[in-house]
C-alpha cells in the first residue's frame, strides 16, 4: 500500500464502532473491571485494551497506529506537544554520564531545553555542524547515547545527509533521533533511512489547522519500548479530543502537503528574483545548498522556507512585513493559513557561525490562492520600496 493509502485507510476499525468512519472521541479516566479475574488481566505485560485514562484510550491508540503505519515503525507514541516529543527522543535513552550530540540547527526551545533542565541531570550535550555527514563519527564517544537530527535545520533549513550519520552513530551503538516535522513521514522516510526514533510536531501537519499542540514518537523494539517506559512515567498523554482532530487531519495530509509545495515553490521561486532578498533558504530549488540530499533522499517538500534579505533599515523591514497581504506574523507553521515570522538565527546556534548580515524573514506558504498570495507579498514588496525611497 502506498502511504497516500495508508492516510486515509490505516488506523480505522468502523466494525468496532458500529460502522462509523472514525474511531470517536472515547473520554474516560477509570476503566471498570467487572470481577477479579478481569481487573487482574489489566495488569497483564502486553495487555492491549484500556488499562487507565491517562495511558490512552482508543481515540489515541488508533491515531497512533496509523501514525506507526505509516512511519514504518512497531509503535508510536503520542504527546502533548512536539517538544515533549523531542524530549523524549533524548531523554528515554540518557543516564547521568551520558553523552548527546545534538544539531546545531536544532528547534530552539529544545536547546533551551537542554541547556538549563539536562545540564542538572550531569548528561553532556555536543553541538555538531549539521552538514557534517560521515565526519560526525570524529564527534562520537564511548558515551555517546543518542545522535539527535533534524532536516532541514530550524530557521536556517541546512539538509543532513541522515544515512551517513546513522551508519557512524549505529557503528559506536548511538541511536539516532530525528525532528522530521518539516517534510513528515510522507516526503521523508526517516526510518527507512536509517532512523531508529522519528519525531513528528503534529501541532504542524499532521493536525494541519492550527487548533491543537500534539507530538508524535514512532519508534521499534527496545527503542520504543524505552519511549513507552518514559512516557508512562511521567504521565505525559495527549487528550482524546486533540487525537481525534490530529486524526482528522491526518486524512487530508497528502493533498494539502502537495498544494503547500507547489504555493511554496512558487513564491520561492519570485521572491529569489527580487534585488532585495539576497538568498533562499528551501532545499526544494536547485540552487540551495541542500538541493542534492533532498533530492537523494526526499520525495517532496512543504510550505516551510526562508529568505535571507539584504540589509535595509528596520522601518523599510517592517514596511515589508506590515505590507505584507494574507500573510499574518505568527509562530507555528503546517496550518491551512500562510504565515511569516522574523526569525533570529544568530541567537539559537553555537557550533556553526551566522554569516548573513540582513533581516531573515521565514515564510509558511498555506493553502489560499496561490496568485492572491504573490499578490500579497508583491504589495509588501511595494511598500517596502516605497519606505525606502521616503527614507532616502
Ligand atoms: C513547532 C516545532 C516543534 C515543537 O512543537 P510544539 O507542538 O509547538 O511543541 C518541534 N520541532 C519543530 C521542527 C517545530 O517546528
Amino acid at each position: 500500500m502506498r502511504n497516500e493509502t495508508k492516510i486515509v485507510v490505516s488506523g480505522r476499525s468502523p466494525e468496532l464502532y458500529g460502522g462509523a468512519v472514525n474511531t470517536p472521541v472515547v473520554r474516560t479516566s477509570t476503566v471498570i473491571a467487572r470481577n477479579m479475574a478481569e481487573w487482574d488481566r489489566l495488569a497483564e505485560p502486553g495487555y492491549k485494551g484500556l488499562i487507565y485514562g491517562r495511558l490512552g484510550t482508543q481515540t489515541v491508540q488508533s491515531l497512533e497506529a496509523a501514525i506507526a503505519d505509516l512511519e514504518g515503525a512497531e509503535a508510536a507514541f503520542c504527546f502533548p506537544s512536539g517538544l515533549n516529543a523531542n524530549i523524549a527522543g533524548i531523554m528515554s535513552f540518557v543516564s547521568a554520564g551520558d553523552h548527546v550530540l545534538v544539531t546545531d540547527t536544532v528547534y530552539g526551545p529544545v536547546r533551551r531545553y537542554l541547556d538549563n533542565e539536562l545540564k542538572r541531570f550531569g548528561i553532556e550535550v555536543t553541538y555538531y555542524d549539521p552538514r557534517l555527514g560521515a565526519g560526525i563519527a570524529a564527534l562520537i564517544r564511548d558515551t555517546t547515547r543518542v545522535v539527535y537530527t533534524e532536516a532541514p535545520g530550524s530557521l536556517s533549513m541546512e539538509m543532513q545527509d541522515i544515512p551517513a550519520i546513522a551508519a557512524a552513530a549505529h557503528a559506536r551503538g548511538a541511536i539516532v533521533a530525528m525532528d522530521n516535522t518539516w517534510a513528515t513521514p510522507l516526503y521523508f522516510s526517516a526510518i527507512a533511512h536509517g532512523v531508529d526514533v522519528s519525531i513528528q510536531s503534529a501541532t504542524k501537519y499532521i493536525v494541519g489547522h492550527s487548533d491543537v499542540g500534539m507530538g508524535i514518537v514512532s519508534a521499534s523494539g527496545e527503542a520504543a519500548a524505552q519511549v513507552k517506559k518514559f512516557r508512562n512515567n511521567y504521565g505525559l498523554m495527549s487528550s482524546p479530543d486533540d487525537a481525534y482532530l490530529a486524526a482528522r487531519g491526518l486524512r487530508t495530509l497528502h493533498v494539502r502537503l502537495r498544494q503547500h509545495q507547489q504555493t511554496a515553490t512558487g513564491l520561492a521561486t519570485w521572491l529569489g528574483r527580487q534585488p532585495e532578498v539576497e538568498k533562499i533558504l528551501y532545499p526544494a530549488l536547485p540552487e540551495d545548498e541542500g538541493h542534492a540530499i533532498w533530492k537523494r533522499d526526499f520525495t517532496g517538500a512543504s510550505g516551510l522556507f526562508t529568505v535571507l534579505l539584504r540589509p535595509m533599515p528596520a522601518a523599510v523591514y517592517a514596511a515589508l512585513i506590515d505590507g505584507m497581504e494574507l500573510f499574518s506574523i505568527g509562530a507555528s507553521w503546517g496550518g491551512f493559513e500562510s504565515l511569516i515570522m522574523p526569525v533570529h538565527p544568530e541567537k539559537v546556534r553555537s557550533a556553526t557561525p551566522w554569516t548573513h548580515e540582513g533581516p531573515v524573514l521565514r515564510f509558511h506558504a498555506g493553502l489560499e490562492d496561490p496568485a492572491d498570495l504573490l499578490a500579497g507579498v508583491e504589495a509588501g514588496f511595494r511598500a517596502m520600496r516605497a519606505a525606502a525611497a521616503a527614507a532616502g
